[in-house]
């Protein structure tokens, strides 16, 4: 029981005032002050979720399914004196700690039919990259996806989430993201806005989520919505889906917002019911056919999620083109490409894909629907940094490593536990059961990667990026 949360009178007053009639305040309360259930969704760019579950077994997890996610489970642990996310899993991008109620939204977008996972998708919003990651695992690093966030310090948690989750095809940006429909209007096969918002859902995680709640502050907030909303919407091609979703309650920020839309371009569009979208789904469906997921109805956080799909254009009085400044990438010629991608794959068996671009010291490899948004958009990164150059050759990267180095059928060593442990602290191994080899090895435990090392005699020389070394407490 978090007997602390703040529940101000004049939030719950307010909240009484929207609560549908078969729902109990009383109820509402003791579930806000109920803490979370832990939930954790597979990520199955690198693993199945049958392989997670076998795996994760014998530690004694127990992995409940979240009914509308079938990657996502409520977890509990007989032993948890290793954080969740120092556990070799975590580290390796086997899944992402994510809140049950906050998969809704990509469920949503991808039980569409019309989704293309190969398409061009919109992450408005996107850091710190639960939802970004959800989506990329559903285009299986197809297509690509254009993450954008505004603020600067959360853009570094999201490239660090995309990257040990080893996903592939995103670009990411860093806007207001009103700039979309202005930018790029009607490019999108399908967006989610899954907007800043003033987080009422959010009180189980965290007590003072409404230590500065007020009325005004909701409404100045609706309309920072409502035109990162209708911005969206002209960034989307017709016969697109959009899926507008926040982790509050209040009506201003969920229902009014959809309204807004409604009232601009009502006749260009329609809102999905989502009754069905999983069972029990109706218990928090709204009128409207959006789902209001209240505290209580599935013992989660607060959401809102609504879908829509645009039918035909509309004038869209925004259109400006962006200013872009120089792009500092030049396509990498055949001639250093391929000798290059030749190498790798006698290496280590496998073959990147997408086009590879170079800058300076740097070797990219971009999502290969890139070429539809070059010069439109300014990017922060694109796609994956493959390796860096020096005078007599190339460097894997890290993150080329937790995105292929799963897959590698050759040129990487298995790690022990107690090596694996000295790994994730920075420190060099000298792993007793392998042969030694040569040259830049993966290194692997229990078949999947944590990094890069290099072989110096029998010795794997640590190539682990600095910022991602751990101390102690590390695996189960
Ligand atoms: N989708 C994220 C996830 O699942 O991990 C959570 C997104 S959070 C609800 C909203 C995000 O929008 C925050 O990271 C916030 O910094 C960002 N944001 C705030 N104002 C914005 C704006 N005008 N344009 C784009 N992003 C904005």
């Amino acid at each position: 029981m978090h007997d602390n949360t703040y529940l101000p009178d004049h939030f719950l007053r307010h909240i009484a005032a929207i609560m549908p009639a078969h729902l109990s305040m009383d109820e509402f309360v003791a579930s806000c002050r109920r803490p979370l259930r832990r939930s954790i969704r597979v990520n199955t760019l690198k693993i199945s979720v049958a392989a997670f579950v076998a795996r994760m077994q014998p530690f004694g997890w127990q992995l409940d399914p979240v009914p509308w996610c079938d990657t996502g489970f409520w977890l509990s642990r007989e032993d948890e004196s290793v954080p969740l996310g120092n556990t070799a899993e975590h580290l390796s991008g086997l899944f992402y700690i994510q809140e049950a109620s906050s998969m809704l939204p990509v469920t949503a977008l991808f039980a569409c039919e019309q989704i293309r996972h190969d398409g061009m998708l919109l992450d408005a919003a996107a850091a710190p990259g639960s939802k970004t990651t959800q989506i990329a695992a559903l285009m299986g690093n197809q297509g690509m996806l254009v993450a954008n966030e505004y603020s600067s310090s959360r853009l570094k948690v999201l490239s660090a989430n995309l990257q040990r989750c080893g996903v592939t095809n995103v670009g990411m940006t860093h806007f207001d993201a009103k700039v979309f429909g202005q930018w790029l209007p009607e490019t999108f096969d399908a967006i989610l806005l899954d907007a800043p918002c003033s987080g009422e859902g959010t009180v189980r995680k965290d007590e003072d989520a409404l230590r500065n709640w007020s009325i005004e502050s909701i409404d100045e907030i609706a309309a920072v919505q409502q035109g990162l909303l209708e911005s969206a919407f002209h960034a989307l091609k017709p016969g697109g889906v959009l899926v507008y979703s926040t982790c509050t309650l209040s009506l201003q920020e969920n229902q009014a917002v959809c309204q807004s839309l409604q009232d601009k371009f009502g006749d260009a569009f329609s809102f999905d019911s989502l009754a069905d979208l999983f069972p029990a789904a109706e218990k928090a469906c709204t009128p409207e056919g959006y789902l209001h997921v209240w505290p209580q109805i599935f013992d989660s956080e607060g959401f809102f999620v609504a879908r829509l799909r645009k039918q035909h254009s509309v004038p869209n009085t925004m259109f400006k083109p962006g200013k872009l400044g120089k792009f500092p990438f030049l396509p990498l010629p055949a001639k250093e490409s391929e000798p290059m991608l030749r190498e790798i794959e006698a290496a280590f068996g496998v073959v990147p894909q997408g086009n590879l671009f170079g800058r300076s010291e740097e070797i990219w490899l971009f999502p290969q629907l890139f070429e539809q948004v070059q010069g439109k958009l300014r990017f922060d990164r694109i796609g994956l940094k493959l390796a860096e150059t020096f005078k007599k050759g190339y460097r894997l990267t890290h993150e080329w490593a937790l995105a292929y180095g799963d897959g590698a059928s050759k040129g990487f060593v298995e790690l022990d536990i107690a090596d694996a442990r000295e790994f994730m602290m920075g420190r060099d191994v000298w792993p007793e059961q392998e042969a030694a080899g040569t040259g830049e090895v993966i290194v692997r435990y229990q078949g999947h990667t944590l990094g890069m090392g290099k072989w110096v005699g029998s010795r794997v020389k640590n190539a682990l990026p600095r910022e991602l070394v751990r101390d102690n407490n590390l695996f189960v």
